[in-house]
């Protein structure tokens, strides 16, 4: 196998297999590699609905190999080192040198940044659809009533709705199993919204209201105490106290000090912390400084590097300032694709803009959902099309059956093979 490749792609997750069937698709002789170390490719968006107990988890997974498109060399090592400067990454087997280089490891969730939540998570209640669904399925299903707390961290997470959506069908599902009445659901976010584009959040904020979710905004989670079953947390916004204590409402909320708001759990649901993987926040592509420090430094439409011409980089690990998603990237690989071919042929940039388009697709309860699209600025960008049947600002079965069905027929039939 030769060292070296015209185009070497750094993940074969979400972005590095539509980037590289994408590529091949448009020219089949393309010498392009992909360097990732995992046997696994992982369907994430349907992970709220495996959490939920109503979609199979197994359904989520397939084999690496049966998604690296034909003619493509797989590299199944990690990527340790960027030399940008020389054209070449450094695994744990080898090194590689390029012509172009797509980077595109995904994100990094980071344990560590919650003193208390690698010792708690996976037991006791505490669970996360970002590690582990089915132990958030097995909690929700045995939830007895008390406190269920919801809650988000202060970093850039994927999907930044998913951590509402379970909150939702956990809500939907206490109905059913007799207990909600017996239960509070509570939602801590250190935003000071629920979402960013006004249209879904004017609904979003209907649903909150319908299911008596007592929303905490400027909650930064601090710390978790799994032996008393409390979480605590701190002002978000420092020197300016926006926290409101809950009081008479049968949550058991108390503050400690003149910061931190303490709630005890039964359950207790989150996103962790996440940043750029380390090997990325520690290179020349990542940016030095600044409030996107260790994420990748691309021009937010090109997806070109701002530093190294021959490098593009897309999906979570990118500073882009929209909401990192599966759908984002859907829009972003065809930006990559036409932008590396054009530069390849003309040794200038092609036109291909990303315009920041993201979805969310936030289901709000079994049955229901509200599919947010929209661009940079947190500006409304709702399909034209699907618009003309649906108002997907408000909840809808149709867009739940795009959700449950739709989305993963298209994921691996479409999108794996470079056809969407
Ligand atoms: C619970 C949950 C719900 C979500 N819901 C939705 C949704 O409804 N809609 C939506 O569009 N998106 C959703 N997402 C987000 C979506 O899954 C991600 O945004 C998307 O998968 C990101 O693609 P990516 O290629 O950047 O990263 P990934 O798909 O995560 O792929 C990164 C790849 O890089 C590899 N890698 C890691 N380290 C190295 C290394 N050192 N060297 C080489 N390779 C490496 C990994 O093994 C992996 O295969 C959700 C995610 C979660 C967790």
């Amino acid at each position: 196998m030769s060292n070296h490749h015209q185009v070497l792609i750094v993940g074969g997750g979400t972005a590095g297999i539509m980037v590289a069937a994408q590529l091949k698709l448009k020219r089949s002789n393309l010498d392009i590699a992909i360097i990732e170390p995992s046997d696994k490719h992982v369907y994430q968006p349907a992970w709220t609905l495996v959490g939920a107990g109503t979609f199979d988890y197994d359904k989520t997974i397939r084999p690496e190999s049966s998604v690296i498109p034909a003619g493509v060399t797989w590299i199944k090592e990690y990527a340790q080192t960027f030399d940008p400067e020389n054209n070449s990454v450094t695994t744990t087997g080898a090194t590689y040198s390029y012509d172009y280089l797509v980077v595109c490891p995904g994100i990094q969730i980071d344990l560590d940044g919650i003193p208390g939540l690698k010792d708690a998570l996976g037991k006791g209640g505490v669970c996360s659809n970002y590690t582990d669904p089915n132990y958030t399925w097995e909690v929700i299903k045995n939830f007895k009533g008390g406190n269920a707390v919801f809650t988000q961290p202060t970093t850039p997470i994927k999907c930044g709705g998913a951590p509402q959506k379970i909150m939702y069908l956990a809500d939907d599902y206490f109905r059913k199993s007799g207990v909600r009445n017996k239960s509070k659901v509570i939602f801590a976010t250190p935003g000071s919204v629920i979402f960013g584009v006004p249209e879904f959040a004017s609904t979003l904020n209907k649903v909150l209201h319908r299911k008596e979710i007592n929303t905490k905004y400027f909650y930064a989670i601090s710390k978790i105490d799994p032996e008393r079953k409390e979480v605590h947390f701190r002002n978000a916004k420092p020197g300016d106290n926006q926290c409101i204590l809950t009081e008479d409402q049968g949550i058991g909320e108390r503050t400690e000090g003149d910061t931190a708001y303490v709630i005890p759990y039964d359950m207790l649901h989150l996103a962790p912390p996440q940043s750029a993987p380390d090997f990325v926040k520690n290179s020349r592509l990542a940016h030095q400084e600044g409030p996107s420090k260790g994420w990748m430094d691309v021009d937010k439409f090109t997806l070109q590097h701002n530093t190294y011409g021959n490098v593009f980089g897309l999906g979570d690990v990118a500073a882009l300032p929209t909401a990192k998603t599966g759908a984002a990237i859907r829009k972003q690989a065809p930006v990559v694709v036409e932008n590396l071919l054009t530069l390849m042929d003309t040794k200038a940039v092609g036109k291909g803009q990303y315009s920041g388009y993201s979805s969310c697709p936030l289901v709000t309860g079994y049955g229901k959902m509200v599919l947010a699209e929209f661009k940079y600025d947190n500006v409304r960008d709702s399909d034209p099309f699907l618009s003309k049947f649906v108002d997907t600002t408000k909840e809808n079965w149709s867009m739940w059956i795009l959700k449950k069905y739709g989305l993963p027929y298209l994921y691996w039939n479409k999108m794996m093979k470079g056809k969407m």
